[in-house]
C-alpha cells in the first residue's frame, strides 16, 4: 500500500552541514546496479494498473529472471485469479529450496500493481522509465517495484555467489495490493501450502528517511497491524409533522449516541511492538510528552499518560482502539419529523481485539434505542498480537546500519493502515516490513501521487539490504 510513509520525527536541530545522502554512490558493485538498472526500467515499463490485464506480463518476467538462475520451473507458480470485479490478475508465488532445511521457510511479500496515474497530471509519461538529478521516476518505483526488484535479484544475487540457505524462502507477489487484496487472503488461506512460514518480510513495509538537510532520520520496521472495521449506528422513529414535534427524534437520539462515542476512551493497550516504538521514542523527548510515554511504560495501567501521549497528532491511534464519527445521513423533508438516521464510525482496532468486543462497547455506550451493526460490505479480519521476533530485528537493523551508519536508528512500529501483510498475520505468521528504500522527507513521499521516485543510490542499495539481511536469517 504505502512505503516511506514512516514517523517523521524531528529529532533536536543542529545546523551543521551534512553531506546529501541522495549524491552518494552506492555500494552495489556496478556490474550489478546495471542489471538492477535493466530490470527496474522493464518493470516500470509495465502497467501493471488493474483491469489493464498486464499483471501475467510482469509475473512472467520475474519468473523468467529466477528461471535463468536455476530456480526449477516447478517451483514457480503464476496463479491466475480475479481481483476486483473484471480485473484478471496473477500472483507469483515461487520457491528456491534449501538443500537441507533446517528451519521453517522465510516468506518474502511484495505487490506487482499499481495505483493509476493520469499522463496528463504528471509531469511526463508515468509509464516511461526516468533518471533525473540521482533519482529514478515513474509510477511503482517507491510503491514498490523497487522492493519487487530488489528481493527478486537478491535471491538470484545469493544463488549466484554459492550460498546455500538453511531454509526455503519463498517470493510472494500479489497482482491486486492495491484494489482488492484477494491475492493475500488466498495465498494465507487455500496456497498454504506454497506460503507456509516461520515468518514473513514484507517488501511493502519498512523502509527510512533523511531530513533536507540529510542528516538520518529513522528506520521503521512495520510488526503490526490495526483491524479495520466500519459500523453503523441507526437512530429509528415514526416520525410525524414537524409542526407538532414528538419527545423523542431520531436526530436528536444519534446525536446523543454519537456525542457519548466522542467522549469515549477504549482501553489503552500496550504489547510488545509498542513497547519497542515508545522506548526509542522517548528518548527524543525531553518534555511533557517524554514524561507521559516514560509513565505510560513504567504503567500500561496508567490512561492519564495514555491520554497525553495520544492527544498528540503525532502518536495519535498507537495506545488504543480509535473510532470516530466520518458521515452521516437521515431525514426525508425539511417539515418532516425524522424517521430514521444513520452514522458510519469508522474503528481502528488494536491487534488481540475482535471487531465484535468494540460493537459490543459501542451498543452499550450508544443504548438499545440505537442499532450498532458492522459495514456488511467489509468485514475486518482481526489479527492476534503477535510477538516482535528479536532475530528478525536484529537482522533488519544490521542490515541498515550497514548501508547507513550506526547513527541511523530503526524503530519498531505498528501502522494504523492496512497491507497484505495482515491476512498472514491473521493466520499466525508474523510479517515484519522490511524493506531498504529510502528517500528525502517529506520531498520523497510520493506513493500513490504525482511523480513518484526514488533515490537511484536508494534503489541500488536495497538490494545489498535484502542480500544481507537473507544472509543473516538463512545463512548457516
Ligand atoms: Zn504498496
Amino acid at each position: 500500500m504505502h512505503r516511506l510513509a514512516m514517523l517523521l520525527v524531528a529529532v533536536a536541530t543542529t545546523a551543521s552541514a551534512q553531506t546529501n545522502p541522495v549524491a552518494q554512490p552506492s555500494k552495489l558493485d556496478t556490474a550489478w546496479q546495471a542489471r538492477t538498472r535493466a530490470l527496474f526500467e522493464q518493470v516500470i515499463e509495465i502497467p501493471t494498473v488493474a483491469k489493464r490485464g498486464e499483471m501475467p506480463r510482469m509475473a512472467k518476467l520475474i519468473a523468467d529472471q529466477l528461471k535463468a538462475a536455476g530456480i526449477p520451473a516447478g517451483d514457480i507458480h503464476i496463479m491466475p485469479h480475479e481481483g476486483i470485479t473484471g480485473d484478471q490478475t496473477v500472483t507469483m508465488i515461487a520457491r528456491w529450496r534449501a538443500e537441507r532445511a533446517t528451519k521453517k521457510p522465510i516468506l518474502i511479500l511484495g505487490h506487482m500493481d499499481v495505483v493509476e496515474a493520469k499522463r496528463d497530471d504528471w509531469s511526463f509519461d508515468p509509464f516511461e522509465f526516468r533518471e533525473e538529478g540521482g533519482y529514478f521516476l515513474g509510477r511503482g518505483t517507491a510503491d514498490m517495484k523497487s522492493g519487487i526488484v530488489a528481493t527478486t535479484l537478491a535471491l538470484i544475487k545469493l544463488k549466484e555467489s554459492g550460498f546455500r540457505p538453511n531454509r526455503d524462502l519463498i517470493l510472494f507477489f500479489t497482482g491486486d495490493e492495491e484494489t482488492a487484496q484477494v491475492g493475500a487472503l488466498k495465498g494465507s488461506t487455500e496456497w498454504r501450502n506454497l506460503t507456509d512460514a516461520e515468518f514473513g518480510l514484507n517488501a511493502d513495509g519498512g523502509g527510512g528517511s533523511y531530513d533536507r538537510t540529510g542528516r538520518p532520520i529513522s528506520f521503521g520496521m512495520d510488526a503490526a497491524e490495526k483491524t479495520y472495521q466500519t459500523y453503523f449506528l441507526t437512530a429509528r422513529n415514526p416520525g410525524g409533522h414537524s409542526s407538532r414535534p414528538r419527545p423523542d427524534n431520531a436526530i436528536y437520539d444519534l446525536a446523543d449516541a454519537l456525542k457519548k462515542v466522542q467522549a469515549h476512551r477504549f482501553e489503552p493497550m500496550l504489547m510488545d511492538v509498542t513497547r519497542a516504538y515508545f522506548s526509542e521514542r522517548q528518548k527524543d523527548e525531553k518534555g511533557p510528552l517524554g514524561d507521559a510515554m516514560r509513565r505510560w511504560l513504567a504503567n500500561p495501567k496508567d490512561g492519564a499518560a495514555a491520554d497525553l501521549i495520544e492527544a498528540s497528532p503525532l502518536e495519535v491511534g498507537r495506545t488504543r482502539t480509535r473510532c470516530v464519527a466520518t458521515m452521516l445521513d437521515g431525514g426525508h423533508a425539511d417539515n418532516a419529523l425524522p424517521q430514521s438516521a444513520r452514522a458510519t464510525v469508522n474503528c481502528r482496532i488494536m491487534p488481540g481485539v475482535e471487531p465484535a468486543t468494540v460493537q459490543t462497547e459501542l451498543q452499550r455506550l450508544a443504548g438499545n434505542a440505537i442499532e450498532v451493526k458492522p459495514d456488511p460490505s467489509f468485514i475486518g479480519k482481526p489479527t492476534p498480537v503477535l510477538p516482535l521476533l528479536p532475530h528478525v530485528v536484529a537482522a533488519y537493523t544490521a542490515a541498515v546500519q550497514r548501508l547507513h551508519g550506526s547513527s541511523m536508528r530503526v524503530i519498531p512500529n505498528m501502522t494504523t493502515g492496512t497491507t497484505d501483510a495482515n491476512f498472514f498475520r491473521s493466520v499466525g505468521i508474523p510479517v515484519f516490513g522490511a524493506d531498504g528504500g529510502w528517500g528525502i522527507s517529506p520531498d520523497d513521499e510520493r506513493a500513490h501521487g504525482l511523480d513518484e521516485r526514488i533515490p537511484v543510490r536508494a534503489a541500488y542499495d536495497n538490494v545489498l539490504h535484502w542480500e544481507t539481511m537473507l544472509r543473516e536469517l538463512a545463512g548457516n
